[in-house]
């Protein structure tokens, strides 16, 4: 449970961390500024503010990489500073493991492990694959092959990833439809078919997964086979199963979040966190 414990306070402080800027300038829906002849103080005085979908930094400008190709596409040409902002995304997660954006930042994965918990609770039983992992990728690119077509961002018209906070902050609706279709799947349709398989997003970070330093690796002799990891996986069970037939030292594929979710629930403590792709 530790892995987990540690993930759950990083998923909310992100949440906190994108809501925080406005609010404390007096903007959103809980704002104080209304009818003052003051010039207002802006979220982007503050050294962070945005969304997951652009942010600024100390002044530099963060891209989620999908909504950059989705703006490049739509707009027909490059933008050198949202080129910049989208490569030191892909680098840094890219470097650390590109789907732990997904574990450990993406609000809607943490909606999705709510949805499990309820379901849970509610002993609402679904299947757990009803669609292929790699369906995301192609999603992915229909998403910027579109926004070439009409001319706009289309996902970023009904993501739910920056909806949880710009609703919560402006009580904007902008992607709560998308988000609420998201939990209905959870619940009763496919565990987690968000995350595995439909994300675009998800889809960008899978694609270059395997480069990541941050991996789940075993040790056989510890493992008694009794798949509890593969119960508890946020990405998919499958990509465990090389590790645990005893063909691979190493989680490999692109998929895995490094959520720790495997490591905590081993109960041989088989599973364990280690830095490079070097198998030891
Ligand atoms: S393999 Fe383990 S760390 Fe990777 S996504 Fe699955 S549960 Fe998380
Ligand atoms: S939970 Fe641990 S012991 Fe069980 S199959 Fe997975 S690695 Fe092996």
């Amino acid at each position: 449970m530790k892995v987990t414990i540690i993930r759950r306070v990083v998923q909310l402080a992100v949440l906190v961390l994108f809501c925080l800027p406005p609010l404390l300038a007096g903007w959103g829906v809980f704002g104080l500024f209304a009818g003052s002849d003051e010039q207002m103080p802006t979220p982007a005085d503050g050294v962070f503010f945005g969304s997951l979908s652009s942010s600024s930094v100390g002044g530099v400008t963060l891209f989620d990489p999908l909504a950059a190709l989705e703006v490049f596409a739509a707009s027909h040409s490059l933008e050198l500073a949202a080129l910049v902002g989208a490569l030191l995304v892909l680098v840094v997660y890219g470097i650390i493991r590109s789907r732990a954006f997904c574990g450990w930042v993406c609000p809607v994965n943490l909606l999705g492990e709510g949805a499990d918990w309820l379901r849970r609770k509610l002993g609402i039983a679904v299947p757990e694959r009803t669609v292929p992992r790699r369906t995301k990728l192609v999603v992915a690119a229909a998403v910027v092959g579109l926004s070439a077509l009409v001319g706009f961002p289309v996902f970023e018209a009904v993501s739910p990833i920056g909806a949880m906070n710009k609703g919560l902050v402006f009580g904007g609706i902008a992607g709560m439809g998308t988000l609420a279709a998201v939990l209905v799947a959870e619940l009763f349709f496919s565990r987690r078919i968000w995350c595995r398989s439909l994300c675009p997003l998800g889809g960008v970070y899978q694609a270059i997964g395997r480069a990541g330093q941050v991996n789940v690796a075993i040790n056989h002799e510890a493992c008694i086979h009794c798949d509890q990891c593969k119960a508890a996986c946020l990405a998919d069970p499958v990509i465990l199963e090389p590790a645990v037939d005893g063909d691979e030292l190493l989680v490999r594929a692109g998929d895995c979040m490094v959520c720790g979710a495997c490591v905590d629930a081993c109960p041989t403590e088989a599973l364990r966190f280690q830095l490079g792709r070097r198998p030891r």
